[in-house]
This record gives C-alpha cells, sequence and structure tokens, in this order.
C-alpha cells in the first residue's frame, strides 16, 4: 500500500508581478506520510505559511505566481487543479487550524453555530443531529461542561478554550490531513502542550497525517516524526526528527539548535 499521503514538487511561490518580483518560497519539496507529522520550522518569514497555504491554494489568486511546482495529492496536481475540485478537497479531506482562533471564529455566532455551519456545508449534518455530532466533537477535544459551552461566545472562552473549538471544527470533516500553522503559538505554556498533547492523541486515534508548522524546535522535538528546515523561502534540510536533533547537518539548522532555550 502506498504510504504517501502528498507530495509537494520543486514548489515556487510569489506575490505580485511574476515578472518583477522573485518567489518567497522556492524550490520546495517534502513528501507526508500516512499518519505521521512533518514539521516545518523556520524563523519567520522563511515561508512556512506561504507553503503551507499553496498547497490547497488558499492565496489570493490574483496577486500569487507560482514559476514551478507540483501538489500531488493521490494522484492528481492540486495546482492544476479546477476552483470546483479545490473547495471539494479542502472540505473533505483537509481540517486547518490557525495560530490565532479569535480572528477564525464568529464573535456574532454562539460556539454551536459555528461547529454546526461547518457540518451542514461539509458534511450535509443538520438539526438535531448536528446538535450532537457538535456536542460530541466538544467532548473529544475535552471540552468541559461541553453542552453549556455550546451556547457562548467566542469571547466568554478562554484562548486554550477558542483553540480546542478551532481543533473541533478542524475536525468535524473527519479529514486526513490536518494543517496545524502556529497551532500554540498564541497560548500560555501549559495551554500549549495540552493542545499539543490533544492533537498526538487525536491524531493516533483518526489516523491523520499533520502538517505542523512551528518556530518552536521544542515542539518540533516532541511532536514530529520528520522535519524541514526552511530558510528564506528554501528547505535547507530535511531530516528523521531525532537525527535532526542529533546531527544537525547544515549550518542553520545548528544555529537553531544552539539559539535554543
Ligand atoms: P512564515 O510563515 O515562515 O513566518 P510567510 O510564509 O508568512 O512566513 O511569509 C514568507 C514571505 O512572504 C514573507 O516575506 C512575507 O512578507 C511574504 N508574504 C506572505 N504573504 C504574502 C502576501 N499575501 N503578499 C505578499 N507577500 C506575502
Ligand atoms: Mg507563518
Amino acid at each position: 500500500m502506498n504510504q504517501t499521503l502528498f507530495s509537494v514538487k520543486d514548489l515556487s511561490v510569489g506575490f505580485g508581478n511574476a515578472a518583477q518580483s522573485t518567489p518567497v518560497v522556492k524550490s520546495v519539496s517534502f513528501t507526508l506520510e500516512r499518519g505521521k507529522t512533518l514539521a516545518l520550522v523556520g524563523e519567520s518569514g522563511s515561508g512556512k505559511s506561504v507553503t503551507a497555504l499553496s498547497i490547497l491554494k488558499l492565496l489570493p489568486a490574483h496577486q500569487t505566481f507560482y514559476p514551478s511546482g507540483q501538489v500531488i495529492y493521490q494522484d492528481e496536481d492540486l495546482l492544476q487543479a479546477s476552483e470546483a475540485r479545490l473547495r471539494e478537497i479542502r472540505g473533505n479531506r483537509v481540517g486547518m487550524i490557525f495560530q490565532e482562533p479569535m480572528t477564525s471564529l464568529n464573535p456574532l455566532h454562539k460556539i454551536e453555530r459555528q461547529i454546526t455551519e461547518t457540518l451542514r456545508l461539509h458534511r450535509g449534518i443538520k438539526g438535531p443531529a448536528a446538535h450532537a455530532r457538535a456536542l460530541e466533537l466538544l467532548e473529544l477535544v475535552g471540552i468541559d461542561s461541553a453542552e453549556e459551552r455550546l451556547g457562548h461566545y467566542p469571547h466568554e472562552l478562554s484562548g486554550g478554550q477558542r483553540q480546542r473549538v478551532m481543533i473541533a471544527m478542524a475536525l468535524a470533516n473527519e479529514p486526513e490531513l490536518l494543517i496545524a500553522d502556529e497551532p500554540t503559538t498564541a497560548l500560555d505554556v501549559t495551554i500549549q502542550q495540552q493542545i499539543l498533547e490533544l492533537l498526538k492523541d487525536l491524531q493516533q486515534k483518526l489516523g491523520m497525517s499533520v502538517l505542523l508548522i512551528t518556530h518552536d524546535l521544542n515542539i518540533v522535538r516532541r511532536y514530529a516524526d520528520n522535519v524541514c528546515v526552511m530558510y528564506q523561502g528554501e528547505i535547507v534540510e530535511q531530516q528523521q526528527c531525532d537525527q535532526l536533533f542529533e546531527a544537525p547537518a547544515h549550518p542553520y539548522t545548528r544555529k537553531l539548535l544552539d539559539a535554543e532555550p
């Protein structure tokens, strides 16, 4: 059986006028195996988020150019896929979590509505079934008093709880791929660990592959199977996690490791 979920091949991404600007992601290649966690690590501005967003072509189409590259997802190149097909894949196969859940949750809607909207849109689940599933999802991500929480607005929850809601929503469509872009950066350290443990636990339960984007090497060490180190838009080193920490090959990786607290 093929263990590869998807491969990014020679991906370059730029913004603005293709003739005048240079790409910010340069000839990036990596493969994500089923059930594994691949970390993209690198300092701020190194191209991690752009890489992640390109996979499903989520960058503003009229400003973004792709001088080269393929994103092969089960024999299909997503960079060539139609918008309708991309929407289908985003809705059915992929979950995404971002850094700051306040910007992704609608402040005017109760938690229940946010989750049931997702269920209706992507799964066609409505009414009492949606309520039951929303409750189940909140319990799955370890939110206490889940029934009560469904009736709360985002601002009535703590940052950690909001991030759990975002994870619940990302899991609503039972994705085979979860893209987590700095999912814990906005949270304090204890909550960070709880959220990451939760993700790992859910990954084992649900068999998802995770693309974990972070600038934090401690997180990589604890949670990733494989690592790509990005520097100025390029992957400068790609390793199994334990090998990277034991014997970093690239000078930039060594610098990152030395700078670690
Ligand atoms: P990281 O996630 O590693 O911090 P990003 O992938 O967000 O870095 O950004 C990489 C580079 O691309 C940065 O120089 C950033 O300013 C630029 N960039 C990101 N998004 C856009 C955009 N929509 N338009 C123009 N430039 C962008
Ligand atoms: Mg980023």
